[in-house]
């Protein structure tokens, strides 16, 4: 008998740790979901073998089990796994943003005397559902595992190794408090200011439409996370609600400074913060996935002819590179015409630069864009 993984919540990270079994492994992919609809849609797709709307069904002999339903869920989820007759030696994983809540949870399995070790993939996309999943989704990003101090070594070992195989991620573990503390400030934190931001130009924008059609460039930028799945995020902040509301003071703080420093004219202190954090965020890792960057990117500057932007694609389909998108960079403030290239893969983003250096294109990444010397030299 072939061995075989459940998914419960064949969603966009469900689906897409389905097909990345399906593709790397030879597991028999099981998915489970409470709507038939969703189920019937992930067969019909090739995202699991078979699929089931009956949580027991789905994990009859099932070796590994990751739970991938809002975080609001998986409690529930937990509970009635603990309450099911599993198969001795399986490994139960969720993959919800937050894990302490969660790997308190999963304390209700390992009494039952099952393996619980959270998980919890940082790469995503703000397009939720079966549809919109894809088996290179977790390629490169970091894939992030919170066993406990009695985990047994070898089934987090078997566990790495797995998901290492199938979704060529890189496994990091980590303490789970550690892991809700980091991700709040590198990933929650920054969802409710963008959040907040678009509801308060929003607000401004109910008064006079010119807020909204003015609006490009860096309120773009900054905001697009703000298009995020509303149930997802209220789930993972009420979840992460012990590290969320110290980082919220330190943000509330950071925001007083400013309004202070800009109140009394301090000419050197604005200066001053703005020299850090360029700095910073210039140092940022621009390679690798993650939660906030969920793919490779590089810049060229063009001027307003017709045809180049068919003649880049065209130049980089002629030398096989798969381009994943191809964007014009509008009303960016005092930067105009700039092509934006995104791959999916490392290794198509690192063929294509030299390609479109040796044809004469200059290419930047996003620490080097604010160097405006920069220019296409057709
Ligand atoms: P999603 O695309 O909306 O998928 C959620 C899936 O769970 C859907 O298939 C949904 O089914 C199903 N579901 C919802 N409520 C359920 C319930 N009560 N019982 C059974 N199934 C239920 O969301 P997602 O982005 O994959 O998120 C899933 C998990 O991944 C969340 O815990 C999230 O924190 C975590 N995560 C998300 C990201 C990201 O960027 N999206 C990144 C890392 C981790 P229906 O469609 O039939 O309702």
């Amino acid at each position: 008998m072939r061995k075989r993984v459940a998914i419960l919540g064949v969603g966009l990270i469900g689906g897409s740790l389905a097909l990345s079994f399906k593709e790397r492994t030879n597991y028999q992919v099981i998915g489970f979901d409470t709507y038939s609809d969703t189920i019937e849609k992930a067969i019909r797709l090739g995202v699991v073998d078979e699929g089931y709307t009956k949580l027991s069904q789905a994990v009859h002999h099932a070796d590994f089990i990751f739970i991938a339903v809002p975080v609001g869920q998986i409690g529930i989820y937990i509970r009635q796994l603990a309450g099911l007759q599993l198969k001795k030696g399986v490994i139960i994983s969720d993959v919800g943003s937050t894990k302490a809540e969660i790997s308190n949870y999963g304390k209700m399995l390992t009494e039952q005397g099952y393996t619980f070790i959270g998980g919890h993939p940082m790469a995503g996309s703000h397009r939720s559902g079966v549809q919109a999943a894809h088996s290179l989704l977790f390629e490169n990003a970091y894939y992030v595992l919170t066993p406990e101090p009695d985990t047994s070594l070898a089934d987090v070992e078997g566990l790495s190794q797995i998901l290492k195989q199938a979704t060529h991620a890189q496994l990091v573990i980590m303490d789970p408090e550690y892991h809700d503390m980091v991700v709040g400030a590198i990933s929650h934190l920054p969802h409710v200011i963008a959040t907040g931001l678009v509801a308060q130009v929003g607000n401004y924008n109910d008064a006079n439409g010119w807020f909204h059609r003015l609006a490009a460039g860096g309120f773009r930028d900054l905001t697009r996370i703000a298009a995020s799945h509303p149930v997802m995020w209220r789930d993972i902040l009420l979840s992460n609600r012990d590290k969320l509301l110290p980082l919220l003071d330190d943000w509330i703080k950071q925001m007083s400074d400013f309004q202070q420093a800009i109140d009394r004219g301090d000419a050197e202190w604005i200066e001053t913060i703005f020299a850090r954090s360029r700095d910073l965020r210039q140092g940022l890792p621009d390679k690798k996935r993650g939660l906030l960057a969920p793919i490779y990117e590089c810049y060229i500057n063009i001027p307003d002819e017709p045809g180049l932007i068919g003649q880049i694609a065209t130049l980089l389909g002629e030398h096989k590179v798969n381009l994943s998108n191809i964007s014009i960079m509008e009303n960016r403030e005092e930067v105009h015409g700039i092509l934006r290239l995104t791959f999916r893969k490392l290794q198509d983003y690192e063929r294509a630069i030299p390609i479109l250096e040796i044809a004469g294109y200059t290419t930047y990444t996003e620490n080097t864009k604010e160097d405006h010397h920069v220019h296409i030299n057709k």
